[in-house]
């Protein structure tokens, strides 16, 4: 199970490491100014739209759990 793969943790911009995903988007927020967005249902926040769908998807499929993770690529 590796359901994190896509939760990276290092600064785009100077390649900082962080202890978690959240701090590393604070930091590219205050640091370089980045534009955020965040989850309308939990608050959480993220770099790029694209990881904000995901994780919004990911908890919708958390939510139903009907079926855990069956699509394979
Ligand atoms: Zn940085
Ligand atoms: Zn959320």
């Amino acid at each position: 199970m590796r359901l994190f793969h896509s939760e990276k943790r290092e600064c785009e911009d100077c390649h900082a490491v962080f202890a978690s995903y959240d701090e590393m988007v604070q930091h590219a927020h205050e640091v370089h100014k980045k534009h955020i967005v965040k989850c309308s249902e939990c608050g959480k926040l993220f770099l790029h739209e694209k990881d904000r769908l995901h994780h919004v998807r990911e908890e919708n499929e958390r939510k139903v759990d009907v079926r855990r993770h069956k699509f394979k690529k």
